[in-house]
């Protein structure tokens, strides 16, 4: 099943000739999901080669300008274009208003369904192979974090020895599959019977860190993330420009990826000061050594986790 994240922008506050301010989109096995929605959005996506009508969702981490204003724009074209389908759209409080709002500015009235779902830490999407959890950052006004995180694969379900055990094809195979034992006649099935568990995969994990200052307060929800996307908007020598601003430095970002054992980190929504990103990755490097500059249209495909044990 195909992971892909596609970054449509990396700029923070205003646009620069080379950057289009920040937004995330995440594919997953048919799903588009939207990480904020930036002025200039639509046509990142047309660039980076994903359909802005085939968003499922939309995930605001907060209302600051650089974050929400390509709402508007975005619902009118996928009204003119008579989107169909539902559109789910999460944020922090006052979601609904905002988005009537947007409505309002976009002068329509949509003829598809929006949903607007207030976040609240915890699991705020869970479908049949993933789920999407928000949580709280340290940013000058309410802001979320959000991981998206691929269900753990137990093993590998052996369905010739099922069925040579008498377990009829059905139901019974799911249950067994996720670790419950089953009844045949009078004999019981136990999932080690029909399982190979040397085949358990980690499902893959990724976080989306924009708006906050870094801090221990958010580490465990991206503990061991394959990817970790965090802001770093300015470089270490501007520290105090980022804690009166409720931003974070590279060198920053690149210290919680450590604590948090990531993988890797991008870094993005960068300052419109940096022309040359160089001396932020340098910076990040040195604490975090993999660590890259998550820039526009930078796509990423992310390969399963090697089958490792996980039970
Ligand atoms: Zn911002
Ligand atoms: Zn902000």
């Amino acid at each position: 099943m195909e992971l892909r994240l596609f970054f449509l922008g990396s700029g923070c506050s205003a646009p620069t000739k080379e950057r289009n301010l920040t937004s995330i989109a995440l594919q997953f096995h048919g799903k588009v999901f939207l990480f904020d929605c930036a002025e200039g959005t639509q046509q990142q996506m047309m660039k980076a080669g994903i359909s802005y009508m085939k968003i499922d969702a939309i995930f605001f981490s907060h209302f600051h300008a650089d974050h929400f204003l390509g709402l508007p724009g975005l619902l009118a074209t996928m009204n003119m274009y008579e989107r169909d389908v539902p559109l789910a759209i999460y944020g922090p409080r006052g979601i609904e208003a905002r988005v009537e709002l947007a409505l309002k500015i976009a002068g329509i009235r949509p003829d598809f369904e929006i949903n607007c779902i207030e976040l609240k830490k915890g699991t705020v999407l869970k479908e049949e192979g993933f789920s999407i959890n928000a949580f709280p950052l340290k940013h000058n006004t309410a802001c979320f974090g959000f991981s998206f995180k691929e269900k753990d694969k137990l093993g590998k379900f052996i369905r010739e020895r099922a069925i040579a055990l008498g377990v009829p094809v059905g139901p019974l195979f799911a249950k067994l599959q996720s670790g419950k034992a089953v009844k045949v006649g009078k004999k019981i099935v136990k999932p080690a019977d029909v399982m190979d568990y040397s085949k358990g995969r980690r499902g893959r994990k990724v976080s989306i860190v924009l708006d906050t200052r870094a801090s221990d307060s958010y580490v465990e929800y991206i503990k061991e993330s394959d990817i970790l996307i965090h802001e770093a908007v300015f470089t270490s020598d501007l520290i105090d420009r980022a804690i009166e601003t409720f931003h974070s430095t590279a060198r920053e970002a690149a210290e919680i990826a450590k604590k948090a054992r990531c993988k890797k980190l991008y870094l993005t929504h960068f300052s419109t000061r940096y022309e040359n990103l160089e001396a932020l990755l340098n910076e990040a490097r040195e604490v975090f050594p993999n660590t890259y500059i998550g820039k526009d249209l930078l796509k990423i495909t992310l390969p399963m986790n090697p089958e490792e044990r996980i039970v």
